[in-house]
């Protein structure tokens, strides 16, 4: 039953939380715009700031690590100074080196060592959309602020910058395009429409396969996930009760996360605290 975003118990200096990710190992996946850096106007200005930087070292540094994020594969490594065509031979290890990352909400994984993995039914739906993203650009053009972007297994529509009275007009033109292009279906998201496969995957079967590839087992690791997005709830939904849930929400709307964290400031907070809750049980 979902609940809403501030009745939840805050996750910062939380007692009852503490002694749950205390109890056993720990596997903790994290979307990446607006939970591990704030929503900006282009995503290419979503950095990740150095002290979150450092707070997610020195946890990945105790237990696994797997950041889902609805870029691009390619797009979320570079996050992290990752980057499997960049020549690494003179450089050191970056964080990259022993992250594991899924892109495209999942359909798209690769493992710390840079195996990538992807998932196969979405393949057959790679023409409909690129002639979906040729249609979009056609159909937004006079849209002042509206923006396509192609990635591997999904077209997003951002109008972050859109005035407000225009947006129906996106939703409208990516209605229509959707409904010339058979096997896609629309999401919803911050500020972004995005047509991707019509396949039953998402953040929440994503989770569990990564969780699966990377030898974890749900009655020995707890899996904890931390998102701040509509397409994160199915990641909360799937935790069930061999997780949980961490929304970032400084608004309240229906979750079906555990706990609550308001800002990505306070998602370094945590990790700082988890960090050194995994080093003090190192000791
Ligand atoms: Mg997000």
């Amino acid at each position: 039953m979902p609940r809403t975003t501030t009745e939840l118990p805050d996750a910062l200096d939380n007692p009852d939380l503490r002694r749950r990710l205390g109890a056993q190992p720990i596997a903790l996946f994290l979307d990446y715009d607006g939970t591990l850096t704030p929503i900006v106007a282009r995503p290419e200005l979503a950095v990740l700031a150095d002290n979150v930087r450092t707070e997610l070292e020195r946890v990945a540094a105790r237990c696994f690590v797997g950041i889902i994020s609805g870029r691009d594969l390619a797009d979320v490594r570079a996050m992290f100074g990752g980057d499997e065509s960049a020549d690494r031979s003179g450089g050191g290890a970056t964080e990259a080196d022993h992250l594991w990352f899924a892109g495209s909400h999942g359909f798209d994984v690769a493992a710390p060592d840079g195996t990538r993995t992807e998932f196969e039914e979405a393949h057959a739906h790679l023409d409909a959309l690129g002639a979906a993203a040729d249609d979009l650009e056609r159909a937004l053009v006079d849209i002042p602020g509206a923006w396509v972007e192609r990635k591997r297994f999904a077209v997003a529509t951002h109008f972050r910058q859109v005035d407000d009275a225009r947006v129906p007009d996106v939703e409208e033109a990516v209605d229509r395009v959707l409904g010339a292009h058979e096997g896609l279906r629309k999401t919803g998201g911050k500020r972004i429409f995005e047509l991707r496969p019509d396949v039953a995957w998402d953040k929440g079967r994503a989770l569990w396969s990564l969780f699966e590839r990377a030898g974890l087992a749900r009655d020995d690791d707890l899996a904890v996930f931390i998102g701040d997005d509509v397409t994160d709830e199915d990641a909360f939904v799937a935790l069930g009760d061999d997780g949980i849930g961490l929304v970032v929400a400084d608004e309240a709307r229906p979750t079906d996360a555990d706990y609550r964290l308001s800002t990505p400031d306070d998602v370094r907070a945590f990790l700082a605290e988890l960090a050194t809750l995994l080093e003090g049980a190192a000791r």
